[in-house]
């Protein structure tokens, strides 16, 4: 089927207890193996890639290669842009095909990131794509990091609700003590404040800095409201790691066509394993 808008995708996991599993690739193989990870279980899937990625290969060849899979595929694909600060970014993303994006406006004070984010909503509406805002800071938080500052980052339930209101956002991610990339000890999250923000906010809510969580905290986050959540490092490093253990076997190896193949096999294998985490295996079904 052609891509997908993920604001229903992520609506359906919301209403039914479950998250859709989005990943970061960055190449065609990472992208491919995600897709198979999905088709294999029967889940319905998020690609997604970062203003980095989009400079490093280009939206145009992103958009083209996730289009095709999508339309090669029976189990319904969003693509999205995370993390977007730059609005022009954004719209050549949109342009390009894309039929999801974040503004991430989360470092300006809140009506800056008010403004920011009801302006990228009024352009995805009009060609019926999802939009992600983030509200507090998901940081690259450090473990000695005092408790008042910590919880500053976080986002407030009321402002939340408040956010959605006036932006009119279908899909928030707030902060609520998770970091990007893998964690030194245990994640601090507050699972708390998830619950008082999802009283307050029907929409779905996602959850960033998803490498690394214990099962058992992920499982809690989905249970609470989170419809989404997002793998980056993890599965960059299976992907490295296995290419690192060919040449390190056979230093001499120089086709692509057969060191990818134990990189691709390791994400699909970790990207399968996140899709049972949050509960998505099989969901596929429903939109057939
Ligand atoms: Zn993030």
């Amino acid at each position: 089927m052609p891509l997908v808008s993920s604001t229903p995708l992520l609506q359906a996991a919301r209403a039914n207890g479950y998250a859709v599993g989005a990943f970061n690739v960055h190449t065609l193989e990472m992208l491919q193996a995600v897709v198979e990870a999905a088709e294999e279980t029967n889940s319905p899937l998020i690609l997604q890639s970062t203003v980095g990625t989009v400079k490093h290969l280009g939206a145009d060849y992103i958009a083209a290669a996730a289009r095709t899979a999508a339309d090669r595929s029976s189990v319904p694909i969003a693509l999205h842009l995370d993390h977007c600060t730059e609005f022009d970014v954004l719209v050549q993303c949109i342009r390009a095909g894309y039929t999801s994006v974040m503004i991430d406006a989360s470092m300006h004070p809140f009506e800056e990131n008010v403004r920011q984010t009801k302006r990228v909503v009024e352009i995805a509406k009009a060609v019926g794509i999802n939009v992600e805002a983030e509200l507090g800071k998901v940081g690259g938080v450090e473990d000695d990091i005092v408790v008042a500052e910590h919880e500053a980052l976080m986002a407030d339930p009321d402002e939340c609700a408040r956010f959605i209101e006036l932006t009119g956002v279908p899909t928030l991610a707030p902060a609520i003590g998770t970091a990007h990339g893998i964690y030194k000890g245990e994640p601090k999250i507050d699972f708390d404040r998830i619950g008082r923000i999802a009283q307050k906010v029907a929409e779905p809510l996602v959850l960033h800095g998803g490498s690394g969580i214990p099962e058992e905290q992920v499982k809690r986050c989905v249970a609470l409201g989170m419809a989404k959540m997002n793998i980056a490092t993890e599965i960059r490093i299976v992907f490295s790691d296995a290419i690192k253990r060919v040449f390190a076997e056979n230093p001499d190896e120089n086709d692509p066509r057969k060191y990818m193949i134990p990189a691709k096999q390791a994400v699909k294998a970790a990207a399968i394993e996140k899709m049972r985490m949050v509960g998505c295996i099989g969901k596929a079904s429903d939109w057939r």
